[in-house]
C-alpha cells in the first residue's frame, strides 16, 4: 500500500526525467485482472448514463459489484472490467476517480521497479507524447488523487489507496 508520497520519492522514481503521458486509448489499462472501486455516486452516475431502469441497475450492480468496503464497491474483473464493451469504456464520460486519474497513483511513483511496470503496461507514458512534467508537477497530480480516493473511506484506520 502507498500512502503519502513525498515529491522526493518522486523525484527519485522518475531518476532525473520528466514524465510524459498521453493516453492512447489502448485499453489496456481496463484489461487484466484487478479491483475498480466505485462510490454510490458513480454507480448512480452510472445508472442515469446508461439510461437504466430499477431491474437493468440491480443486474448491473449483480455483474460488476463483488465486494463491498468502506466507501467503495469493488468490482473484481477478470479478463476486463465489464463496462469496457469494443476496447472502449462505455461510461467513459462518468467512470470511477481511479480510472480518472491513472496513471497518477500513488504506486505507480512509489518505486523504480513499480514505475517500469507502468510505463510497460501503459503504451501512453514515456513514449515523447504528452506535455512533460517534473517530479514536482507529478507530485501535486499524484497527492490530489491520494485526497480524493481517501475521502469516501471515512476515518477509519484501514483505509486502502491506490
Ligand atoms: S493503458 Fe495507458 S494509453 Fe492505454 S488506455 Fe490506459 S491510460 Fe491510455
Ligand atoms: S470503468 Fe471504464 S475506464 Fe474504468 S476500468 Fe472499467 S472500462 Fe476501464
Amino acid at each position: 500500500m502507498a500512502r503519502g508520497i513525498a515529491e522526493e520519492r518522486v523525484r527519485t522514481t522518475l531518476d532525473g526525467s520528466d514524465f510524459q503521458f498521453k493516453c492512447t486509448a489502448c485499453g489496456h489499462c481496463c484489461k487484466g485482472p484487478g479491483d475498480v472501486y466505485f462510490t454510490e455516486e458513480d454507480l448512480q452516475a452510472i445508472k442515469k448514463h446508461l439510461k437504466l431502469g430499477a431491474f437493468g441497475f440491480a443486474r448491473l450492480k449483480r455483474k460488476l459489484i463483488q465486494e463491498r468496503i468502506p466507501g467503495y464497491y469493488v468490482h473484481r474483473s477478470g479478463e476486463a472490467c465489464i463496462l469496457l464493451q469494443n476496447n472502449r469504456c462505455s461510461v467513459y464520460e462518468v467512470r470511477p476517480l481511479q480510472c480518472k486519474t491513472y496513471p497518477f497513483w500513488p504506486s505507480n511513483f512509489q518505486s523504480r521497479a513499480n514505475f517500469r511496470s507502468l510505463v510497460k503496461e501503459c503504451p501512453g507514458t514515456m513514449a515523447g507524447k504528452g506535455r512533460p512534467m517534473d517530479a514536482s508537477a507529478v507530485t501535486k497530480k499524484v497527492k490530489a488523487t491520494e485526497r480524493e480516493f481517501l475521502k469516501p473511506q471515512g476515518p477509519i484506520e484501514d483505509t486502502i489507496m491506490l
